[in-house]
């Protein structure tokens, strides 16, 4: 425990509510530092916990520390992922509700590991038998499949999740786990044909080239030499210190076997990844009449063996569009460039759909198939990457954060305050920044940029990426957060090329090239809207985040160069304050750390009074009121509402629970 004063002053606090001089972001920073110096990389908000990642194993995830927090009151321990972890499992057991766990950050911060913690506490703590053994390892297991199909070094993170994932873990009456689902929204499927210098495809490529048996590579007609496939070279860092592809391709293997892929389905996804391999391959070059025509035949011999279809249709279909004319068919052939981008628009399909085959999968693995054992509740894990901008892709991920982070401020601040008001509790307001703004400019009908791109991509004749950005400049003029080099001022347009927009994110300024806007679109609204429509993706994750109580997880990335021990103030303070963390605890010091219904409040206390137990007659307000005023709270310490008790500091409640369990 931290309590003397000595040591709060190496190691500052642990818990930003709690000490009174801790309200400028200056003093913020500086208890992060203090802590992240001594190793300490948990701080708590009240019940938000702030992760600061060490880039180094620090031996706080094994079994024994795991037992430490099973059961403990989340305040008596040092902070930690686990404290927060057995929190919500055990207000989802006592209570009967449904929870998420909300892990955001920026790429690189930690958020991949927090999830992973969580799922591991759980998988270790929750009470089991045999039969839910296997529930339990098909979790685990997913999590390192997914990874390998979804995952990919970037110059931030040596294994950055490249999609967004919502993952439910449901639960039994016994409040063990029982099943799972997965909802994975956003793959960057350009990367599988185009990587930044440093950065690498999807890992499954290289495990596969690494790990596979000859045998293996032989059937599928691949050489082990990564450099020779044109898909994995662009980024030229094949190979990295610390990912381990020959072995992580062992664990994928064995992870497959165990969530119920059959040999054959480990086949067809095989065949499938190499035939990505051979598309990339797949070279042209300008015929007589300057059309596209292929300059080898091997590539096409393995295609057609991999993926069972006749060479002449793969060849036609690389080379030819076809035109519908009078019903009629016509076929119309490609030039060089065209027939490029149908070839990479290929692997990108077969690899987005492989992956959403994938998903499908493992959560029909993860179905709760025991319909005796009826579900009680769930928890939620939603982890929020935060995608460094350009293209249109980053445009989607990142207008997707927007409007979580609008949910965030929904059903944290802005709910908080709403709900005193609603319960009649005095109180002084906080000022908090809405990004309803962003997301309006975003979404909105008729001037939102979505709008104006889906009008210009109907637009017949003339439409271009540079027609689309001179409408927005027309129906945007003057909008605070949209600038463009004919809209900038003097000094700002000098930053800004003729084909880019800028847009003030919550998180910062984005400068986005609107080159290849419209085709993307066209491709996102016409052939995979189901798949990728960002808006319905949102609003699923709306409902399903609305109807359940939130936790939250902010991972804040100390460097830029994944250094152990190097804590940059200011990268830290950009973070503290994009996360909204000084609102948060500001407003968590003014309000009250805990509320409960006061029926819910008297059901689980009222055996401590002599006058509640065992039956209250009057009001449960009433018996919650008799109840406190026995247990010896003072006033200051708690408010009644209109339907719930708040209770301001958690260690009042946790005194009533260990009386609870004393009596
Ligand atoms: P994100 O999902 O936010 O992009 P990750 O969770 O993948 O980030 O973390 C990036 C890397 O940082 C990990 O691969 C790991 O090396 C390191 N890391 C993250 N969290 C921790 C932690 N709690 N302890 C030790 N190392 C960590």
């Amino acid at each position: 425990m931290e309590c003397s004063l000595t040591a709060r002053d190496r190691v500052g606090i642990q818990d930003f509510v709690l000490l009174d001089t801790y309200t400028s972001e200056t003093a913020f920073l500086d208890n992060l530092k203090k802590r992240f110096n001594e190793n300490l990389i948990y701080t708590y908000i009240g019940t938000l916990l702030v992760s600061v990642n060490p880039y180094k194993e620090l031996g706080i995830y094994t079994k024994k520390q795991m037992d430490i927090y099973m059961g403990v009151n989340f305040f008596e321990l040092p902070p930690h992922i686990f404290a927060l972890a057995d929190n919500v499992y055990r207000t989802m057991t006592s209570e009967s509700s449904s929870h998420f766990i909300l892990i955001s950050g920026e790429s690189g911060a930690g958020k991949t590991e927090a999830s992973k913690k969580v799922l591991q506490f759980y998988a270790v703590s929750c009470p089991s038998t045999r039969l839910l053994d296997s529930v339990r390892d098909r979790l685990l297991l997913s999590n390192p499949v997914l990874e390998a199909f979804g995952n990919a070094k970037t110059l931030k993170n040596d294994n950055s999740s490249r999609f967004g994932k919502y993952m439910d873990i449901q639960f039994n009456y016994q409040g063990a786990a029982v099943g799972g689902h997965i909802l994975s929204y956003l793959l960057e499927k350009s990367r599988v044909v185009h990587q930044n210098r440093g950065e690498r495809n999807f890992h499954i490529f290289y495990q596969l080239l690494e790990g596979a048996e000859e045998d293996l590579l032989r059937w599928l007609g691949l050489e082990q030499n990564s450099q020779k496939y044109a898909y994995l070279i662009q980024g030229a860092c094949a190979k990295v210190n610390s990912i381990h592809d020959k072995s992580d391709w062992k664990t994928v293997q064995k992870a497959l076997s165990v969530i119920d892929f059959s040999e054959k389905d480990i086949e067809h996804l095989f065949s499938i990844i190499a035939s990505v391999l051979h598309i990339g391959n797949v070279q042209f070059e300008a015929g007589s009449r300057g059309y596209a025509t292929l300059n080898s035949n091997e590539e096409i011999r393995w295609l057609s063996k991999l993926l069972e279809l006749p060479a002449h249709v793969l060849r036609e279909g690389l080379t030819h569009r076809k035109i519908e004319a009078k019903a009629e068919e016509v076929l119309s052939p490609f030039t060089v460039d065209h027939a490029r981008y149908a070839r990479d628009a290929l692997a990108k399909a077969i690899y987005g759909r492989t992956f959403t085959w994938l998903v499908n999968k493992i959560n029909a693995s993860l179905a709760n198939k025991n319909i005796c054992c009826s579900l009680k509740s769930l928890v939620g894990l939603l982890t929020l990457l935060v995608s460094c901008p350009i293209s249109f892709e980053q445009f989607c991920i990142n207008y997707c954060n927007e409007k979580l982070q609008q949910l965030f401020i929904q059903l944290t601040i802005k709910s908080e305050q709403e709900e005193y008001e609603l319960e009649g509790i005095e109180w002084e307001p906080v000022a908090y920044f809405n990004n309803k703004i962003i997301c309006d400019l975003v979404e909105e009908k008729h001037r939102g940029i979505i709008a104006v791109l889906d009008e210009e991509c109907l637009r017949p004749g003339g439409a271009t990426d540079l027609t689309f950005l001179e409408k927005l400049e027309e129906k945007l003029p003057g909008h605070p957060h949209f600038i463009t080099h004919k809209l900038a001022d003097q000094k700002t347009r000098k930053t800004l090329g003729r084909g880019d927009f800028r847009l003030v994110h919550y998180a910062g300024e984005v400068t986005y090239s609107v080159t290849g806007f419209l085709d993307k679109n066209n491709d996102l609204l016409y052939r995979n809207i189901k798949d990728v429509s960002i808006l319905l993706c949102f609003k699923c994750l709306t409902e399903i985040l609305m109807s359940k109580e939130p936790w939250y997880v902010r991972c804040l990335k100390p460097n830029d160069s994944k250094q152990p021990g190097h804590f940059d103030d200011n990268m830290v303070r950009h973070q503290i304050k994009y996360l909204g963390l000084m609102e948060h605890l500001r407003v968590r010091r003014a309000g009250f750390a805990y509320r409960r219904r006061y029926e819910v409040f008297l059901k689980r206390y009222k055996a401590l009074c002599p006058d509640t137990w065992p039956n209250w007659k009057g009001t449960p307000a009433e018996g919650v009121k008799c109840l406190v005023e026995h247990l010896g709270y003072k006033p200051h310490e708690y408010k009644m509402g209109r339907t719930k008790i708040f209770i301001r500091h958690p260690r009042t409640l946790f005194a009533t629970e260990d009386a609870f369990d004393i009596c």
